[in-house]
């Protein structure tokens, strides 16, 4: 019988035990969180949920932006760093 990758990986899941199948599940989890890290590396910022314009009371067409995101609205997520193109 030629060599075939997917039964040889069918026989190891086979012998698996259940926390080998946790590993692998904790480990396919963590993949899938990094690649969404690469595809949407952005959150909206926590400080102005997403709508860094400000308005005022008295002149309600004057406003300031959020400080916290500098009127960008938006913020890195946690982990986003480790792809190069998040980096400063
Ligand atoms: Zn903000």
């Amino acid at each position: 019988m030629p060599f075939l990758p997917t039964t040889a990986l069918l026989a190891t899941a086979a012998d698996l035990s259940g926390t080998g199948i946790l590993t692998l599940a904790g480990a396919g989890l963590l993949v899938a969180w990094i690649l969404s890290l690469l595809l949407h590396p952005f959150t909206a910022c926590s400080s102005c949920k997403g709508t860094p314009r400000s308005y005022g009371a008295i002149a309600t067409r004057s406003f300031r932006l959020c400080p916290a995101c500098g009127g960008s609205g938006r913020q890195l997520r946690i982990g986003a760093r480790i792809w190069p193109q998040n980096r400063d």
